[in-house]
């Protein structure tokens, strides 16, 4: 298209390469997990199990208000920090300082949180273990039927690091074993159990609700735990009556590969089955995620959006969109030739800068065939002439999906490029393989 300028960046090609090199070699496991160790086995061992769908509605109310607050968190600092740290991972709502964990519910909390929601106090620990600091703060979301959420603002001081850092040590250690083991015999009875575990439900765990209890005391690191009303009042008087109405299409791929949309909305069969993800050593893209996730904390945070876009967020590494790709090249991509290669990288770029209001943005590739660490990764930056035209793009884009599905017409839309077509379940009724050649756009 001959909006884009395309360049390598031999800098950040090298920084990120040293990072690989000195990877820690394993899979992360998040904190979450770590917090709920018997379901967090149970997904990474079986098929996926949906959640019930009156939990699945008050999560989504739960997420908008989530999103909303994060809106005004995001002028004083980072929001959806992602942090990586010797084999564990987290995505931290609010990072100004000091972690900040949003919890959204329809029940009362109140001021004694240790007491109430210790599992609140034991994530905010392992936060404070993973950034390096020994506080924390809790913004509790009580939702109700009348529109805005009152916040409930909370401070938590932990007595050590150190032993914060050694409790996520024994937390990681213990489902890592699991794990590895196949025997989640070792892991503590789930809070959930008995309480609409979605695992327990389906049939798919071994849990028997007569496991031993939880032994790793966070509840005795607390130094204080002090409610802030002020604060408290502060962030319920900065949120607007109602959280913003969701998009018509809330994820980037829905739009990048409309076609592909168009037949998934239609299709009425039942959902194929999905596989267990399993728990192997770290593939490439791990590795990648490690290396960009592994600097210093805030470096990888969701950026706010802006305009026109889909829901779903865009992280950005260093302020900048990126893309994370793993290759099967036998050669490193040509700065020049990247854009009319590979039209899709330029596609979801542009749609991403466009919704984060930049103009730059980065695609970071790993190569699966390089022989050596040293070449196995590069860092491309795209440079955007017309940011506003992306915009429009996603637009015309939306209406022409909007259109096909009101007409049962989808040959009109672009087809999703030829190697997608190869696993397609839709690709005999669609037909793309024979009549489109790579159309991107
Ligand atoms: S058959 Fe091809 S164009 Fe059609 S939905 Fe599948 S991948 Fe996309």
């Amino acid at each position: 298209m001959g909006d884009v300028d395309v360049r390598e960046e031999a800098a950040l090609t090298a920084e990120l390469t040293a990072r690989l090199r000195s990877g820690s070699g394993r899979r992360a496991l998040s904190v979450t997990e770590l917090l709920l160790p018997r379901p967090a086995y149970w997904r990474r061992t079986s098929a996926p199990v949906p959640a019930p769908l009156a939990r699945q509605a008050r999560m989504n109310l739960g997420r908008a208000w989530h999103r909303a607050f994060e809106a005004v968190l995001a002028a004083e600092g980072p929001t959806e920090v992602r942090v990586r740290r010797d084999g564990v991972s987290a995505r931290i709502d609010h990072l100004a300082g000091i972690p900040l964990e949003i919890k959204t519910g329809a029940t009362p909390v109140g001021a004694d949180l240790a007491r109430e929601r210790p599992e609140w106090v034991a994530q905010l620990a392992l936060y404070c273990a993973l950034v390096g600091g020994s506080e924390g703060r809790c913004a509790y979301l009580r939702l109700s039927a009348g529109g805005r959420p009152a916040v409930s603002a909370f401070e938590v001081r932990f007595r050590s690091y150190e032993r914060l850092r050694a409790l996520l040590g024994d937390s990681e250690a213990r489902l890592r074993t699991a794990l590895e083991g196949r025997d989640p015999t070792p892991l503590p009875r789930c809070a959930w159990f008995g309480r609409g575990c979605e695992f327990q439900t389906a049939g798919v765990c071994a849990c028997r609700g007569s496991e031993p209890a939880e032994t790793l005391e966070f509840g005795s690191e607390i130094e204080t735990v002090t409610e802030a009303p002020e604060l408290g009042a502060r962030w319920t008087g900065a949120l607007a009556p109602a959280p913003p109405a969701a998009e018509r299409w809330a994820r980037f791929r829905e739009l990048l590969y409309p076609r592909r949309t168009y037949f998934e909305q239609r299709d009425e069969g039942p959902e194929p089955p999905g596989e267990a993800p399993g728990f192997g050593p770290p593939d490439l893209y791990d590795r990648l995620l490690e290396a960009l996730e592994g600097g210093p904390p805030g470096e990888v945070a969701s950026l706010p959006p802006q305009g026109t876009g889909p829901e779903e967020e865009v992280v950005g590494w260093r302020d900048h969109p990126y893309l994370l790709k793993v290759s099967r090249a036998w050669d490193r991509y040509a700065p020049a030739e990247i854009a009319s290669r590979f039209p899709q990288y330029e596609l979801e770029l542009g749609f991403r800068c466009a919704r984060a209001g930049r103009s730059n943005g980065l695609v970071i590739v790993g190569y699966e065939r390089a022989e050596r660490d040293d070449d196995r990764l590069q860092v491309l930056s795209f440079a955007f002439r017309e940011r506003d035209r992306w915009g429009e793009r996603w637009n015309e884009r939306a209406e022409a999906l909007d259109r096909a599905l009101q007409d049962a017409a989808p040959l009109g839309l672009p087809a999703c490029p030829r190697w997608m077509a190869d696993s397609c379940p839709y690709a005999a009724v669609c037909g793309c393989a024979e009549r489109e050649t790579r159309s991107q756009r």
